[in-house]
């Protein structure tokens, strides 16, 4: 059996135990940039129907533009006690859920229903956190 995935804190660089600490990601951040982006496609649909025509490629470079102004929110593992918004209600999930491959898949599964997610780096945190600890 492969060993546990162990969770390095952001803050201290210290593993953490289950109980004490969890990946963490400002979901509100995150729905406010789902948000803006859902605004911004209706206005430029809205746009395209008033000339009747297909978008056209300058339409796609200004879709690219405004993503790239909105970077992704990230996710990070922490301590409860180390992390600087731990009084904010940030959406979390305890490292204790997270301990192997079949745990990651249910979070990525449970996170892939919600609409938010593709706001955050969630792909590149599973693959700096846990495909670098497999590098090891
Ligand atoms: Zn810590």
């Amino acid at each position: 059996m492969a060993a546990p995935f162990v969770w390095t804190c952001h803050w201290c660089n210290e593993p953490i135990a289950d109980d004490t600490g969890y990946i963490t990601v400002d979901d509100t951040a995150a729905l406010e940039a789902t948000a803006a982006w859902e605004r911004h496609e209706r206005e430029e649909d809205e746009a395209a129907a008033a000339r009747e025509s297909r978008l056209a490629f300058t339409d796609m470079v200004k879709l690219r533009d405004v993503a790239d102004k909105n970077p992704k929110i990230v996710w990070y593992p922490s301590h409860v006690a180390c992390d600087p918004r731990r009084e904010n209600p940030d959406y979390w999930i305890g490292v204790g859920r997270l301990r192997n491959l079949r745990d990651v898949l249910a979070v990525n599964d449970h996170l892939s229903t919600k609409r938010w997610t593709a706001h955050t780096d969630w792909p590149a945190f599973l693959l700096r956190t846990i495909g670098a600890a497999g590098d090891e």
